[in-house]
């Protein structure tokens, strides 16, 4: 079978096609022709990985699956959530947006947050959603030089060090990106 990851991170898209069962065959954006930006105007996390997947599905009629995450911080209601990419604008500059948060959280007490990884998968007609979760809080200041995104203002659960400070190898075990992704291989390679 035939199976599109709606990506172009050719090293995500090796890492879990060596995982899965040799019946599955993934292809990246690429492979099938697609070139054009996918939209992202969904309110949620799990509205974008729907639309992503969907718009795979729809126009170039292909089973797939598409990934969204966000940083839910609970003394902001949710936020920066499904913007987090473009939290501090559209330049999407992740120490602009690592500031901008830090400075909306100054004098809070409550830092907890978490990293939410949603994967739609579009699959002979029927979809099917994966939540990965990494709970954690936020740190008072930048620390680490690891990783991407909001990762030196991250410490996850159990952690004395931010997601920047740890190693690939670890973040991978514990992020919330490797637990939607490991549902899903499951759920794949439980099908025939
Ligand atoms: P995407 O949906 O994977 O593109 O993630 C959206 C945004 O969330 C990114 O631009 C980052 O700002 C943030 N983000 C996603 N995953 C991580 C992570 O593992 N560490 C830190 N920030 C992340």
């Amino acid at each position: 079978m035939k199976l599109v990851f709606a990506s172009n991170n050719k090293n995500k898209i090796k890492e879990i096609q060596s995982i899965l069962n040799g019946s599955i065959e993934l292809l990246s954006l690429e492979e099938i022709g697609c070139f054009e930006e996918i939209p992202e105007t969904a309110e949620t996390i799990e509205g974008n990985a729907i639309l992503k997947a969907n718009y795979v599905t729809e126009k170039y009629g292909y089973n797939c699956f598409a990934d969204d995450t966000g940083l839910e911080v609970a003394a902001l209601n949710g936020e920066p959530g499904v913007y987090s990419a473009r939290y501090a604008g559209e330049q999407k500059n992740a120490d602009d947006n690592m500031n901008k948060l830090l400075k909306a959280l100054k004098g809070e007490e409550n830092r907890n947050a978490q990293f939410k990884t949603v994967i739609a998968l579009n699959l002979n007609g029927e979809q099917h959603l994966f939540t990965g979760l990494a709970k954690g809080k936020i740190t008072l200041q930048k620390s680490g030089n690891y990783g991407f995104g909001y990762d030196p203002i991250f410490q996850p659960e159990n952690y004395s060090e931010t997601f920047a400070e740890l190693s690939a190898e670890i973040k991978n075990k514990i992020s919330h990106r490797a637990k939607a992704t490991e549902q899903l291989i499951d759920f794949l390679n439980s099908i025939k």
